[in-house]
């Protein structure tokens, strides 16, 4: 915990702490966010005395079940679900399921918990949910990953619904997953209707919604950029993972004029000084999405640097979005990145910053955008699926777009009008925490004892 909490802060903490322990990416989370509301809620007390932080950090629902499923050789495999119903006081619960071996429940708690804000800043009505598997996609063939999204969906179908809880993909789940899912609900249910976001375009899904959180984050780091007079024009790009979110964020970057060298996954990373051109990109997305393979191919094809086990903070950039997973950037590269000339973090992953790392960016004063409030742009454009999928129409692809831009627009506004600070400097944090917490909260004391 940082040395700058309050005596209220560490004293909520201890409590969330014992009640919930050995989950330590959910109790960073929630100290991020007690920590940016501290003098907020000081200076407006009807929210302690409704005792808003005990029951948001309390999820409403947290679900957990076996998943059975048989593999290619006819050999009896067994994984563990989860659905964690967060919050649900601005719309249904929203948010992504993750497929990976590291998922287990403090994890998708601390994700749940940030959708809650993220949901809200999006201007949107939806509440926040997370759910997902410890069953790793990786290897497995496209048969197995289908009887096991079937047997998956067949306990969550119980507990979700076009206006009760609406999933979409995060991590290991991308559109393949999504169809599987959805297949099996609508065997169950016997109805079609927009209980999944993330949708096949010819069933429900949405122009720009593979491309909307790579976008969103560079449409959030274009309006930080701009409130320095700057732009992605000419700029070096660092970006992490080589997933849906990493490989749509290179390509507007590359829209934007700015040149992308790195890309990484859980084995390394690979840097081309030439910049990942929309071809090299073409061929990035047929590597992963396609063969399913591992970005060394790229430096085998390309004949660059790759680097085993090791991410790309070490690298020269301008800017850094890091687009893989939680806690990839710790102290020593944050200072390496400053030390470098970053002079900007844009978090298209959740929580890919330490708090510590965190800390040197804001002590450094670069332009820091938090995940809930930079990486909005795919749950918005989820809840512009759902949209569509009410009024069954749909948009077209300048239509979706033009409205991503809004809103990335109008959280930047938010993050200003609650981060900005005495001498001008924007902390972005602080200004999505209390951003995003006021809608919620106001809504809870709305709706009583809830
Ligand atoms: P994908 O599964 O498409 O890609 C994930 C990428 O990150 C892969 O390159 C993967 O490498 C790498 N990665 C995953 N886990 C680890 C790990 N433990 N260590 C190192 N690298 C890892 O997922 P997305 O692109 O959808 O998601 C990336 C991030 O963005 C996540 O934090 C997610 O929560 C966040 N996000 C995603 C949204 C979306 O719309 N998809 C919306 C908002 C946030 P490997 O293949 O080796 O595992």
């Amino acid at each position: 915990m940082s040395h700058t909490s309050s005596l209220n802060t560490s004293a909520f903490m201890a409590e969330l702490m014992a009640k919930n322990p050995a989950e330590p990416e959910f109790h960073q989370a929630v100290h991020e966010v007690v920590e940016s509301l501290d003098h907020f809620l000081d200076e407006n007390p009807k929210y302690k005395h409704a005792r808003i932080l005990e029951r948001i950090t309390e999820p409403e629902r947290v679900i957990m079940f076996r998943v059975p499923w048989v593999n290619d050789k006819g050999e009896m495999r067994v994984n563990r679900g989860y659905r964690i119903e967060m919050n649900s006081a601005i719309g249904p619960y929203k948010g992504g399921l993750r497929f990976h071996p590291t998922v287990n429940l403090g994890i998708l708690k601390f994700l749940a918990f940030e959708q809650v804000f993220k949901n809200s800043l999006t201007t949107l009505p939806m509440g926040g949910g997370k759910g997902g598997s410890d069953f790793d996609p990786k290897g497995k063939s496209d048969n197995e990953v289908m009887r096991f999204c079937q047997s998956f969906m067949t306990e969550l179908y119980r507990h979700i619904g076009p206006n009760t809880d609406v999933p979409a993909g995060d991590i290991g789940v991308g559109g393949r997953e999504i169809g599987f899912l959805y297949g099996q609900y609508k065997r169950i249910v016997n109805e079609f209707t927009g209980v999944l976001t993330g949708k096949g375009l010819n069933w429900g899904g949405s122009l720009i919604r593979p491309e909307a959180t790579g976008y969103g984050n560079v449409y959030f780091a274009q309006e930080m950029l701009n409130t320095l007079g700057e732009s992605f024009n000419g700029k070096t790009v660092l970006v992490s993972g080589s997933g849906n979110v990493a490989q749509f964020t290179v390509e507007k970057v590359n829209d934007l004029g700015g040149k992308v060298v790195t890309l990484s996954d859980s084995s390394g990373y690979i840097y081309d000084p030439d910049g990942i051109s929309p071809e090299k990109l073409k061929y990035v997305m047929f590597l992963k999405n396609n063969k399913r393979g591992r970005i060394k191919e790229y430096a085998d094809k390309y004949g660059v640097k790759y680097v085993e086990g090791q991410r790309p903070w070490g690298e020269k950039g301008d800017i850094a979005l890091p687009s893989a997973t939680q806690n990839e950037i710790n102290e020593t590269e944050a200072i390496t990145l400053v030390g470098n000339g970053c002079k900007c973090v844009s978090e298209g992953a959740n929580m890919p910053s330490t708090p510590e790392a965190i800390e040197i960016f804001i002590d450094k004063g670069i332009l820091f955008g938090p995940g809930k409030a930079a990486n909005a742009g795919g749950v918005a454009v989820s809840g512009l699926e759902m949209a569509q999928n009410s009024m069954r129409l749909n948009w077209t692809r300048e239509e979706v777009d033009k409205r991503l831009q809004l809103i990335m627009h109008s959280i930047h506004k938010t993050c200003c009008q609650y981060g900005t600070k005495d001498n001008g400097f924007i902390n972005y944090v602080d200004g999505a925490n209390i951003g995003g917490f006021v809608k919620v909260a106001d809504a809870m004391m709305a709706q009583g004892a809830v």
